[in-house]
Formats: C-alpha cells, structure tokens, sequence
C-alpha cells in the first residue's frame, strides 16, 4: 500500500515573506506523522519555502509546470528549474486551471510527461463538476479525463506518478465529498491505472480534494484506495495541518 500523502495546495496566496514565515514555523510545529507531507506554493514564494523546509521531511513542489523543456515560453516554469531549488511536486490540470486557463486534457498529458522527463513529480487532477454528478455520469467522465489527462506518459515513468480526484462541486465550497464517495472514484481510478499501467497501479498515490480539514482527513485517507489529500483553504494555516498531520498519524 501506498504511503499517505498530504499535499497542500496554497493557490494564489502568502507573499514570500508570509511564506516564509509559515514554512518556518511548520518546521518547529511539525509532529509524529506517518504522512507525508509537500506544500505546493506559489512559484514566486518556493525558493524561500524550499530553503526554510531544508532539513525536515516536508517536501515542496509547483501548483503548475511547462509543457516545454526550456525556451521561448515566457511565463513558464520549466521541471529543471523547480529540480534545481530542490522542489519534487508539481500539480497539473487543477480543475482551476483547466476552468481558467483553457487546460484541455491533452495539454494536461504534455505538463505531467515534461514533470516526469525533468524528474518532477506530476500530482494529476481529475473530477467532475456538480452537473455530471447529478446525471449520475462522474465515474465514466472522471475515469475518462484520467485517461486523456495520462495519454502521453511512458510505462517506466507511471512508477512516479500522483492522481488526485478532486469533485470541483467540493473545491472550497465546504462541500465535501463522503469518505464513501471518495474511495468509490478512487476505486475506479485504481482500476483504470491497473489496466493502463499493471506494473505500478497498486503503489499509485490516489488523493482525495475538496474541502478536507483537520475534522475529516482521518475518515477521507482511512479509505483502502485513498492515499492521502490535496488540501487547499486548510492548508494556510499552520495549527490546521499540524492538526491533519497529527490525524493521520
Ligand atoms: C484544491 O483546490 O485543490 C482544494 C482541494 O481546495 P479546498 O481544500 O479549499 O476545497
């Protein structure tokens, strides 16, 4: 069985002297925890909250990755640049980007191939939104987004991988999918890996997100096919992930 992962995805928050400052005092506050734990911060804030995690087990990485190895794409951040600061994580297709930045699936297979290549660990998102959920159509969508979503990746490279299921009807809006709901998705997303990547399907990290906090990670990460979260409003807080931290001990 996979470990649990803890990812805490701080979206377009913390200057880099609050990053700073949050990184420092998690690394004083951080207790007993079998999870592992990875703070994907803004781009401008991860060299200093790399810097100030050095030492401890709490691992950093992206909330976004080019699709390009290097070169005329201004804006972007390369794999071999966030390998260099140390970084190991990088989320791509988060439900935001696909919604707010047109990320087509495609788009989402070429980021999470180029993590891979560049030695970054791609944390892929996939979920549906309320509407295919009332229609009772979230597995079929879900498994087929994961699908697209991991069209360009190499067998090999599929040992590294993160998926995360994220409903976007519960992405900060206090909504949270039940533990049985998550394990249910997570399920048929470990069997569609299976039959894409036999070798490794079983040490995939499958997380769960969308309005986890401290009250119901334990539940949510307890379930056989949930290997931890990608946290977002709760994770701005140190007291709250100690708190997760401490559940998932
Ligand atoms: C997220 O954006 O990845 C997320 C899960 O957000 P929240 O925890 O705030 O629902």
């Amino acid at each position: 069985m996979p470990n649990i992962l803890l990812a805490l995805n701080w979206k377009m928050n913390k200057t880099p002297s609050e990053a700073r400052a949050w990184a420092e005092e998690l690394s004083t506050a951080l207790p007993q925890t079998s999870a592992q734990l990875a703070v994907l911060a803004p781009a401008i804030d991860l060299v200093d909250v790399a810097s100030a995690l050095k030492g401890t087990p709490v691992q950093c990485g992206a909330q976004d990755i080019s699709a390009h190895e290097s070169g005329a794409y201004t804006g972007e951040i390369s794999a071999a640049m966030l390998s260099d600061i140390g970084a190991k994580y990088a989320i791509v297709g988060h439900s935001e980007r696909r919604e707010y930045h047109a990320e087509t699936s495609q788009k989402v297979a070429q980021k999470a191939a180029a993590a891979l290549a560049g030695g970054i660990v791609p944390i892929v998102c996939v979920g549906e939104g309320l509407d295919i959920r009332e229609k009772g159509e979230h597995v079929a969508y879900t498994v087929a987004q994961l699908q697209d979503s991991l069209e360009q990746l190499s067998l090999s490279s599929a040992a590294q991988l993160v998926v995360a299921y994220e409903p976007i009807w519960a992405i900060g809006t206090g909504k949270t999918a039940t533990a049985q709901d998550a394990e249910d998705m997570a399920a048929a997303l470990r069997q569609e890996l299976r039959s894409l990547y036999p070798a490794h399907a079983d040490q995939i990290q499958i997380l769960y997100g969308g309005s986890v906090k401290p009250a119901n990670i334990a539940e949510i990460c307890a379930q056989p096919n949930v290997n931890g979260a990608l946290v977002g409003g709760a994770s701005l807080e140190v007291a709250s992930v100690v708190d997760m931290a401490a559940a998932l001990r």
